[in-house]
């Protein structure tokens, strides 16, 4: 029996922005409800950051098994099950999957619809034979990965994040078209379980990272036996008896095969659009994803979209960021913008490689002048400690010493991403840097030591030399 739904809010999509946004609206005792067409938890929890994490971890593991013996520790080349790899991940996942189950959701009441949305008109959704009039629509349908028509790839079997945490036997060769942060974090993990791994990108490695750090990572890797093949566009893919062949060209002409047992895709993502229909509803969109304004609002002003969806920077913090700009409008009529100037990103490589804010060539490019600070890693004690010496810290301030930017490559610089996404939401001044008890030791300390050279270096200088000297004197 179906019925006819005239809640206050209809999210659609049950991912780590629509769950937010479901959650939070229901805390508040509103009437919500929540259409998801496939797994609770969305493309994070069963297909992203959540197994990806689970495999880089026992990837980790095993290396450090491998190169134990540097702390007198007898090192061993671990026998690898990858079927209890697998299920370690699956474990990881059904640990947090009651966080997003019907059941949670139900118990906060929201209603949940299982099947997937699809707009009749400007106000109406149409789900699971429900139709839907909500006072106000989510979309937070997130993005797919993208298969890049190259001919022959249709005659083998292309691995995505969406099928390769499936694989309970590990793959001899894995062939990673994309060398993105997706493309290499998998490459990296699986290398580590055993895989020979080659990944093959049409432009530069981490394009979008800072170079000099992202150089570092890059050698991390090719030390690590993984093979980086660069400036290669795949022109051909052909099946073999034993997996693939994959024809590569540069621009100058250049060409290079690789062949393997099993070939994974990561080229870029597109937005979950089609099923929605959203030409009825007359919601703008494009390939990028829905038009919405800083307020995160479409064309149709009952629509807000969230998340991937919203064509804007793909990660599960900026959906959860988006959630509550979305609630903050949609519960208390409070207007908010998107603001990206302390957004963190991450690309969980082992050293980790942190972007908060403008790399040096965006703050360079955005506002001329700028101080860049470095502090490598290897003058760092705890690092020296740990044996985990590889890496560096960058910051970017303009003239007036904000700090705009702040790059690192650091073993567990994830972690130090809270402290220095905190520091540029405050527009935090170099000296506020420096103006604080940093526990010793630790890796963290590298960002106060670079903060301070902002310092030492102007004590350098000689008119500043003067002044110190006068000070002396007469002071
Ligand atoms: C391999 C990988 C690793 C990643 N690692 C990280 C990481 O470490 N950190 C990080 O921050 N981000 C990471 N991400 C990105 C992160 O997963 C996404 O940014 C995040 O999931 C986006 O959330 P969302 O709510 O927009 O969409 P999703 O979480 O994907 O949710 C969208 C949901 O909408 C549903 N849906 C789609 N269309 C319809 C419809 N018409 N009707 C009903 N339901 C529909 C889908 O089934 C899905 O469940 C990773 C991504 C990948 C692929």
């Amino acid at each position: 029996m179906h019925e006819h739904l005239t809640p206050d809010i209809c999210v659609i999509g049950a991912g780590s922005g629509g769950l937010s946004v479901a959650a939070a609206a229901a805390a508040f005792g509103v009437d919500v409800v929540l259409v998801e067409r496939g797994r609770m938890g969305g493309d994070c929890l069963n297909y992203g950051c959540v197994p990806s994490k689970a495999m880089i971890a026992a990837g980790k593991r095993a290396h450090a098994m491998r190169t134990a013996s540097i702390f007198g520790i007898e090192q061993v080349d671990p026998a690898i099950d990858f079927s209890a790899v697998h299920a370690h991940v699956r474990s990881v996942i059904e640990a947090i999957a009651p966080n997003d189950s019907v059941e949670r959701f139900e118990g906060l009441g929201v209603k949940v619809i299982r099947a997937e949305g699809r707009f009749i008109d400007e106000r109406t959704l149409e789900a699971g034979g429900h139709r839907i009039s909500a006072r106000r629509f989510v979309i937070a349908t997130g993005s797919s990965p993208v298969i890049p028509p190259i001919p022959g790839i249709e005659n083998v079997e292309v691995l995505t994040n969406e099928t390769i945490f499936e694989l309970e036997q590990r793959p001899d060769h894995l062939v990673v078209v994309g060398g993105g942060p997706i493309g290499l974090e998998l490459a990296q993990a699986h290398r580590r379980l055993g895989s020979r791994v080659t990944v093959v990108e049409a432009a530069r490695f981490l394009s979008r990272e800072d170079p000099d750090l992202a150089a570092i990572a890059l050698d991390a890797l090719r030390t690590e036996g993984i093979a980086l093949v660069e400036r290669h566009s795949v022109v051909r893919i052909e099946r073999t008896d034993d997996g693939l062949r994959l024809v590569a060209k540069s621009e100058d002409g250049g060409e290079q095969i690789v062949a393997g047992s099993h070939l994974l895709v990561a080229a870029g993502r597109s937005p979950n659009l089609a099923a929605l229909a959203l030409d009825a509803a007359k919601v703008r969109h494009d390939k990028k994803g829905i038009a919405v304004d800083a307020g995160l609002r479409s064309s149709n002003r009952r629509i807000y979209a969230i998340g991937d969806v919203a064509g804007g920077p793909q990660f599960t913090h900026v959906a959860n960021y988006h959630a509550g700009i979305a609630i903050r409008a949609l519960l208390f009529r409070l207007p908010a913008k998107a603001d990206y100037a302390s957004l963190p990103r991450i690309t969980f490589l082992d050293p980790e490689l942190v972007q908060v804010g403008l790399t040096e060539a965006e703050a360079r490019k955005a506002h001329g002048e700028v101080r860049v600070l470095t502090w490598p890693v290897h003058d760092n004690d705890r690092a020296q400690a740990e044996r985990e010496t590889t890496g560096l810290i960058k910051l970017v301030a303009d003239r007036r010493g904000r700090v705009i930017g702040v790059s690192i490559l650091a073993k567990g610089a994830s972690e130090m991403g809270n402290f220095w996404s905190l520091a540029l939401s405050k527009k935090m001044r170099v000296r506020d840097l420096t103006g604080f008890i940093s526990p010793y030791p630790t890796m963290g300390e590298i960002g106060k030591r670079a903060a301070m050279s902002y310092f030492t270096d102007m004590a350098r200088r000689p008119v500043v030399r003067r002044i110190i000297r006068f000070l002396r004197v007469f002071g």
